[in-house]
């Protein structure tokens, strides 16, 4: 049967084929929503990553469900998987965007001019050139981390004549358990200015008619699965806007921001995520907190949760070698293409692509990139491994592809995204000519 025939025919309800696992076995062959992963290995070589388009549609739509009740901008955070295929599709489902540069800003435009009036601007360290240009695109939000980034905010919405609406991002001091490199909300971390200090900074930047303190933000980390710590970051928000409101600020947003953490060791034969009921109870959760703050729009900025589990990534065994007493199975990816393992010791699960039978053994999967911390798994107990057949990285699709790089004078990989029956190239494999072209000699 062809693939499109296969796919189809084996396709349940959009609905509930969208809430089940993108990947998953068909007969013995791993598929992405049907679509036959050997096939796109052969057609568009390895490392690849491949998306569902279904995953992401559906997991933006958990959060525009759950927060329906409110008025509300769900800003997906560029940074997570930045691809321009894939910001369109959540631009055209509504999205907001949470950009942390002026490059990002430009990803936005070109993937939809319309949603540049949905975006809001973070980071630690904007430049004049990054906030002119937001400044011009006619953004939602200047979400400000310091006093000195506010007075250069003022300076530049002067010179362009242009009155900046910003939040200013607070911290809340909550700690979230989480790796300490994705923990962003305590005092002793570079984000935000102090909560206690916010309300003498509004006080200051009400002096200028170029700036108008429209919001609040907050955004205490990444990879937090608990709720528990956003209720709390939420709640010291709503505290901060009722004392602004008193100063007489018109306080219109708060921006609750990202980092709703998905389960990396879910195990793969399990069926469905439990990803509805995670977006409810986050909802919830926020919902309580923000309950005493009147009419306000509200933000969030999730990033990870509505891209990881979407997207996975596609690599072909090398070579599989003993040294010692160990196995190790060499992909022809690498840290360059995934850097999470070796960034924060992250876990991503593994699969043949070919359903493998017979024991499971201990194997490290390792790239090829000239540094010991360049794996994938660790004494991972798999069917063993054969040189020359497929595996997929799961849960690639947040900071894989977005936190690349060139190391060891690698190419970056392809990107395909699978639509339904239809699958697109979203990105072709970068050549070594386009990777050298900006050198000088
Ligand atoms: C990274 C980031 C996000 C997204 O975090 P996720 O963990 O991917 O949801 C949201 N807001 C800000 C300000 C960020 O820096």
């Amino acid at each position: 049967m062809s693939d499109r025939g296969r796919r189809s025919a084996g396709r349940g309800g959009a609905g509930r084929a969208a809430a089940a696992r993108p990947f998953q076995y068909r007969g013995r062959e791993l598929c992405c929503d049907g679509a036959s992963l050997e096939a796109l290995a052969e057609q568009h070589g390895t490392p690849l990553y491949v998306y569902s388009a279904e995953q992401v549609r559906y997991r933006f739509g958990l959060f525009q469900r759950a927060f329906a009740g409110r008025a509300h901008t769900v800003c997906y955070a560029v940074k997570a998987n930045s691809s321009l295929a894939i910001l369109r599709m959540l631009a055209e489902l509504g999205a907001g965007f949470d950009i942390v540069s002026g490059g990002e800003l430009e990803r936005v435009r070109r993937a939809s001019k319309r949603a540049l009036g949905r975006v809001v601007f973070s980071g630690v360290g904007k430049q004049a050139w990054e906030i002119d240009a937001a400044l011009k695109a006619g953004i939602l939000l200047f979400n400000v981390e310091s006093e000195a980034e506010l007075g250069l905010l003022a300076a530049r919405a002067e010179v362009l004549g242009a009155r900046a609406r910003f939040a200013l991002r607070v911290n809340p001091d909550v700690f979230a358990e989480t790796h300490p490199y994705i923990s962003t909300g305590l005092r002793e971390h570079k984000f935000g200015v102090e909560i206690g200090l916010a309300r003498a900074i509004y006080r200051r930047a009400a002096r200028s008619r170029w700036l108008d303190a429209a919001g609040v933000s907050v955004h205490i980390g990444s990879q937090i699965r608990a709720v528990g710590p956003f209720a709390a970051a939420l709640e010291r928000v709503a505290g901060l806007v009722g004392e602004l409101r008193e100063d007489g600020h018109r306080i219109r947003y708060v921006d609750a921001g990202g980092g709703l953490g998905i389960d990396y060791n879910d195990p793969p034969a399990k069926p469905a995520f439990d990803a509805a009921r995670t977006v409810a109870e986050y909802a919830a959760a926020l919902g309580e907190a923000a309950a005493g703050l009147g009419a306000v729009h509200l933000l969030v900025e999730p990033g990870r949760f509505i891209v990881a589990q979407a997207g996975g990534l596609l690599t072909r065994v090398l070579a599989v070698k003993k040294n010692g007493t160990k196995t190790f199975a060499i992909a022809d990816a690498a840290m360059n293409d995934l850097i999470r393992p070796a960034l924060y010791q992250a876990h991503h699960e593994i699969l043949p692509v070919k359903q493998g039978r017979g024991a499971s053994v201990p194997v490290d999967v390792v790239g090829p990139v000239c540094e010991s911390g360049d794996f994938f798994a660790r004494d991972r107990r798999m069917p063993r491994l054969k040189a020359g057949e497929l595996v997929l990285v799961l849960d690639a699709g947040a900071y894989g592809m977005s936190q690349a790089s060139n190391y060891n004078t690698r190419a970056r990989a392809a990107e395909v995204l699978v639509d339904g029956v239809e699958t697109r190239l979203i990105r072709r494999r970068e050549t070594l000519k386009e990777l050298l072209a900006a050198e000088i000699l």
